[in-house]
């Protein structure tokens, strides 16, 4: 299969290194706004051929792969569609669903778009970033999948069944509610305890040498580019201000037991907080 990637970064150039090693690509077209990534691409073999023309990458493709963070992606999904075919099957991989969606809805060649989101990254950015088998026991959302066309659903099925994800199917409200939930305000407080810290404490030093794995861990998300994230916010605003609300709340509610010396409710909010553990073991 001809595979043509739009946005060889972490997801766009981890999804080459895969199709690759399950033998589903036999060539990899690349294009990016960025003649350095698209040339790190080819370098580190993510990459067969780079192309600065996206009508004519997406005409040669059997699948392409629209991996560009989610500002770019509302214009260049629907050129994408605009060179697309009957012969392509089109899908992106983006963060957030409603609104690109609503964005194609009338394009005449939106039934051979899927929309999926891997449920799969890092904080890195970049061809660089790219990890083998990133996918591998992953959870894939498949959005509005009644919108496609059943062969460009179970193409995309096929591809994602073969790196060996878990697929769950939803509709992009949905999606958007349940991502503000697990992964976008996780970044939200990330990117807070992040700034927190830097403000307290002055010495980079300090925090060099006392920073232990847990700190390490919650913080970890605060590495990520905005690039990425300010879309993301702006285009799940409301999802992400509902859920960044209760989490004010809570965290006041902690605060007042703190300061009132309530440990009695303080362990209580932390045996119901450790519940966490029956659904993440
Ligand atoms: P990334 O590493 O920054 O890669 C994005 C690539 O797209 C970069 O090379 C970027 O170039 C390029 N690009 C930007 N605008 C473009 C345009 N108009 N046309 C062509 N190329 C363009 O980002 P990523 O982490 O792979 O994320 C890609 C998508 O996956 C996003 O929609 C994101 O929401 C989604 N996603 C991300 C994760 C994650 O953990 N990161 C997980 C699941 C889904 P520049 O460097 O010049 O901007």
């Amino acid at each position: 299969m001809v595979v043509t990637i739009i946005g060889i970064g972490l997801i766009g150039g981890s999804l080459a290194l895969s199709l690759k090693e399950t033998g589903l690509a036999h060539h990899i077209i690349g294009v990016d706004q960025s003649p350095e990534n698209l040339r790190q691409a080819v370098a580190l073999g993510l990459l067969d051929e780079p192309s600065s023309d996206l009508a004519e990458a997406v005409g040669r493709a059997d699948l392409v792969v629209v991996a560009v963070p989610m500002d770019a992606m509302l214009t260049v999904l629907p050129q994408v569609l605009d060179a697309a075919t009957d012969r392509q099957v089109v899908f992106d991989v983006g963060s957030t669903k409603a609104l690109l969606l609503a964005r194609v809805a009338d394009h005449p060649n939106r039934r051979r778009f899927v929309a999926v989101h891997p449920m799969a990254g890092t904080e890195y950015s970049g061809p660089e970033a790219a990890v083998p088998g990133l996918f591998r026991g992953k959870t894939l959302v498949v959005c509005d999948a009644q919108a496609s066309a059943p062969d460009a659903v179970a193409r995309v099925e096929a591809v994602f069944g073969r790196l060996a994800m878990r697929l769950v199917y939803m509709d992009a409200q949905a999606h958007d509610l349940h991502t503000a939930y697990v992964s976008h305000i996780s970044h939200i407080t990330s990117f807070a305890l992040a700034l927190t810290v830097l403000k307290k404490e002055q010495s980079d030093q300090q925090i060099f040498a006392l920073a232990s794995g847990g700190f390490e861990s919650t913080v970890r998300l605060a590495k990520s580019s905005p690039d990425m994230w300010v879309p993301i916010f702006r285009q799940n605003r409301d999802n992400v201000l509902d859920v960044l609300d209760e989490h004010l709340r809570q965290l006041r509610h902690l605060r007042e037991l703190l300061a009132t010396g309530d440990d009695a409710g303080m362990y209580e909010q932390i045996q119901q907080a450790n519940l966490i553990k029956k659904i993440l073991k």
